[in-house]
């Protein structure tokens, strides 16, 4: 993947309105030379409406697109040389899998022997020369899939931009698929945009991932990024399943110490002070654990002083296989989602001391939704 400074297209203040409705508000993104960039949010963030825009399918109500440092924002799409795979793979269906190869050569007028050897050399590699001569109604839908991406393949895009492509596979097949894309994307070295509402599917093919919602970029980042280090409290509760625990604490000070105080729990942040002093909704913030990192005390075992532990009593246990998800709940009332090996049995109304450290926690301002700490 190529680094930041290959710059391959820019979107800068991009708006886009339909009819007073607005789908994509103020979006600055750079995609990079080689990267598989996936775009990820909730049904309507505008993840459609962007790619289009990238595709020349939309124009922007306002705002500018450049590709390698040329302004684009006006050209149609033809001129962009972007390859667009749409969720239903739109193949010609009376046509041979050859012509439906060729087709995109013929009407760009491209010479007949050209047209032989882009076709013959994309469906080598995709193992489709064996199909060539089958209409494509004939075929099923993992080789549909590879038909259409050699489709876009054989134009030589330098952009491949796919909107939810794998949408109508069941799912054993779209993670043989997912597979597939990924294992191309090194093969073809191409720069590829992916546009998915599945968390799964954006943090195991993108390199990088633009969480949307409402129309705006919450987060660009590395999959490892978005989950270690969510930017608001929309990534924060959106990626990882189950979600992460927030929970409303207060911030203190007794004895020159900073505290952050729950009706459950009380821990020091005397090393986060200076930038949670800097919040506007102090003393009111929010506190996320992952429920991987809350873990079963043993009460009788000696614990690490930083250790923050937790009555609470179990309340729903769901099995998962070698893991398992555990509601419990405090003395307080608030209920917890927690991930455990699943070593023993757990039984609703048991009685737990659940435990986490206070270093692997996040901070939140409930005020901006942006993450401190
Ligand atoms: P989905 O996953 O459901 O496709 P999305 O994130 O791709 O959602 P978009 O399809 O980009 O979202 O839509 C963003 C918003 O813009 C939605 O509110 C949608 O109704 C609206 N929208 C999109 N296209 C049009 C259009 N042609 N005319 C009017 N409104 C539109």
């Amino acid at each position: 993947m190529a680094r930041e400074g290959q710059i391959l297209i820019r979107l800068e203040n991009i708006t886009k309105e339909f009819n007073g409705t607005i789908a994509v508000h103020n979006l600055n993104l750079e995609i990079w030379e080689g990267e598989f960039l996936c775009f990820l949010g909730p049904s309507g963030c505008g993840k459609t409406t962007t790619l289009r825009m990238i595709a020349g399918l939309e124009r922007p109500t306002r705002g500018e697109i450049y590709l390698r440092g040329q302004r684009i924002t006006d050209w149609p799409p033809q001129r962009r040389n972007i390859g667009f795979m749409f969720q239903n793979y739109a193949l010609f269906n009376h046509m041979s899998v050859y012509e439906n190869l060729a087709f995109g050569l013929w009407v760009r007028r491209v010479p007949r022997e050209e047209i032989e050897r882009r076709v013959r050399s994309v469906a080598q590699a995709l193992e489709l020369e064996p199909v060539l001569h089958l209409r494509a109604s004939r075929l099923d839908l993992s080789t549909m899939q590879r038909v259409a991406l050699a489709r876009i393949l054989v134009i030589e895009p330098q952009v491949l931009l796919l909107d939810e492509p794998l949408n109508n596979f069941r799912p054993g097949l779209r993670e043989l698929m997912r597979a597939e894309l990924k294992r191309w994307q090194y093969q073809f070295g191409r720069t590829m945009v992916y546009v998915t509402h599945d968390q799964e599917e954006a943090m195991t093919l993108g390199d990088r991932i633009v969480i949307m919602n409402a129309g705006h970029i919450e987060q660009v980042g590395t999959p490892d990024e978005v989950y270690q280090r969510p930017a608001t409290l929309f990534v924060a509760s959106f990626i990882g399943r189950p979600s992460m625990n927030l929970l409303p604490v207060e911030y203190r000070i007794s004895e020159g110490r900073a505290f952050l105080v729950s009706p459950d729990f009380e821990i020091p942040v005397d090393d986060r002070r200076e930038i949670i002093e800097k919040s506007h909704s102090l003393p009111n913030l929010i506190l996320g654990v992952r429920p991987e990192q809350l873990r079963i005390h043993d009460p009788q075992e000696s614990s690490p002083p930083d250790l923050i532990r937790i009555p609470a009593q179990v309340d729903l246990v769901r099995p998962q296989g070698r893991k398992l998800i555990l509601d419990v709940k405090t003395r307080s009332g608030t209920l917890l989602q927690m991930v455990v090996p699943s070593i023993r049995r757990f039984v609703a109304g048991e009685q737990l001391e659940i435990a986490f450290y206070p270093h692997q926690t996040l901070l939140f301002d409930p005020q901006t939704g942006k993450g401190l700490c």
